[in-house]
């Protein structure tokens, strides 16, 4: 962010505090701030207990509600109030693993690095077959008829050979000073964002989009399905099967195998060698709606006239199945639980409540944070309602464990000389974004729905969309320290400036 004018200061001027005392007041903070978050700060301990001990937190899985179980043991022991559980998605079903190995045995040995998908199935005990490819399912009248009758016993590499990944890419990388300054000029947001119904309503189809496909190989007598997704070599991928409802199919044991393995495979069969795959796969499907829970805990407001007026910020807790979560998002719901908790420590009491949820379901359809939004907000169709009025803004984090550059204004300048004055104390601030931008496909898209003035944070990318975004590489390794002791501080920060404001952070219409 960069100051635009002394007259654009002016004309923010009232909306926060002002005079010598306040000021003096504010800086006292920030040094508060700044020594409980750098000097005591608990993340990392925190951030390795949960990804280390709890692992993975599927959504609907029991290792979900351990994992919240916890956090909100931390969570009161932080001194938050009214720290609770509120229910989400009463037909999301529970998945796990128990064990699960994939070899080629013939033409000869190989160990193949795979991982199943989540929602499926076992296999009866171990199971060998050839394998035969199918290069897509999008045309499923030429699949039938290409490969009816010819799938009996068979191994389904399915895909064509991916997108060879450069190998001198940088495998991590942090935003330039041009980039920062190329969002920041911005003068309109050029991303267009569906209308929340519009875009639910869009996934419900595309979420069971391989459904006929899944169902036509298996009552063809197919084993099981391999395929892969272009990424850093070495990764494996495994989301993108969504059958999370009581009410979806289960589907036959389907692998993602690295991006090397699927290329072997594919190119022996071009070589008209036929590799053959020993497989098996014992997984398991429950159903215990206990385990979908939204974790809500706050800092209640102690003004008499403005603690029913909320600070809301949020941060997915599930995850997918094959790293720990801890990129995505386990990093940024402890920066969540580390803000709160240094506001606590500092003694510092808001004027208005501040209030952080954790969403679960985030990665099938924000099914957590929408239904909490449904409960508090009114229907998605619906005029929203007073309690929705109350909150002045949301905040979102949900891009990885990288340092905060700035914030994305979703399209509200009139939110700009609001984050303009907040940021202007943070060191290094100077050089942050302030855009225009929509960003998308995370939680924030929810309460925007109701015009509730949300934002999420712009974070240094470093290595999450190739290396550790839904992959087995969703690991602490990935995680900078420094980074998530920072963003605590800055959320503490933003989060207090926000409570202590003169009025509520302008909606955009
Ligand atoms: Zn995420």
């Amino acid at each position: 962010m960069r100051i635009k004018s002394i007259l654009a200061a002016i004309l923010s001027g009232p909306i926060l505090f002002t005079g010598f005392s306040q000021q003096q007041r504010s800086e006292e903070v920030m040094a508060k701030i700044r020594a409980e978050g750098f000097q005591n700060s608990q993340i990392m301990a925190m951030l390795g207990e949960l990804s280390d001990v709890y692992g993975q937190r599927l959504t609907g899985s029991r290792e979900y509600l351990a994992a919240a179980n916890w956090i909100s043991d931390k969570m009161k022991e932080s001194g938050l109030q009214n720290v609770h559980f509120e229910k989400y998605c009463p037909d999301c079903r529970g998945w796990g693993i128990k064990s699960f190995n994939v070899e080629m045995i013939a033409p000869n040995y190989m160990h193949i690095n795979a991982y199943p998908l989540a929602m499926v199935k076992s296999t009866s005990g171990t199971v060998e077959g050839e394998v035969i490819n199918i290069r897509s399912f999008r045309d499923m009248e030429l699949v039938k008829k290409n490969f009816a009758g010819k799938l009996q016993g068979k191994i389904v590499l399915l895909g064509s050979a991916p997108r060879q990944r450069s190998l001198t890419d940088p495998v991590s990388r942090t935003l330039t000073k041009e980039e920062l300054e190329q969002r920041e000029s911005k003068l309109v947001a050029e991303r267009t964002q569906t209308p929340l119904p519009e875009l639910l309503k869009s996934w419900e189809t595309d979420d069971v989009r391989d459904q006929d496909f899944l169902q036509f190989v298996e009552a063809e007598g197919a084993l099981a399905v391999l395929k892969t997704r272009s990424m850093l070599l070495g990764t494996l991928h495994p989301d993108g099967t969504y059958y999370y409802k009581t009410t979806h199919i289960k589907p036959l044991p389907y692998f993602t195998i690295m991006p090397e393995h699927f290329g072997r495979l594919l190119r022996m069969l071009d070589q008209n060698v036929t590799p053959k795959v020993r497989l098996n796969l014992e997984t398991e499907f429950y159903h215990e709606p206990e385990n979908n829970v939204n974790i809500i805990g706050e800092l209640t407001g102690s003004d008499s006239k403005l603690k029913s007026e909320v600070i809301l910020m949020g941060a997915h807790f599930d995850s997918w199945h094959a790293g720990t979560g801890a990129t995505d998002n386990g990093a940024n719901s402890l920066v969540l639980l580390e803000a709160l908790r240094i506001l606590k420590k500092i003694g510092f009491k808001p004027k208005r409540t501040i209030r952080m949820g954790l969403w679960g379901g985030e990665e099938q359809a924000f099914i957590g944070s929408v239904d909490y939004a449904r409960e508090h907000f009114g229907e998605l169709d619906q005029k929203p309602n007073t309690e929705s009025t109350r909150v002045s803004a949301y905040l979102n984090l949900d891009n990885g464990a990288g340092a905060i550059r700035g914030i994305y204004l979703q399209n509200n300048e009139f939110a700009r000389p609001v984050f303009e004055k907040i940021f202007r104390p943070l060191p290094g601030s100077a050089e942050w974004a302030l855009t225009i931008e929509n960003t998308l496909s995370t939680d924030h898209e929810t309460f925007d729905h109701y015009n509730i003035p949300s934002f999420q944070f712009i974070q240094e990318p470093l290595a999450y969309s190739n290396v550790t975004h839904h992959t087995q590489l969703d690991v602490l390794e990935y995680v900078p320290e420094e980074d998530i002791m920072k963003n605590a501080v800055i959320l503490a920060w933003t989060v207090y400036s926000l409570s202590e404001m003169d009025g509520k952070v302008p909606r955009k219409k």
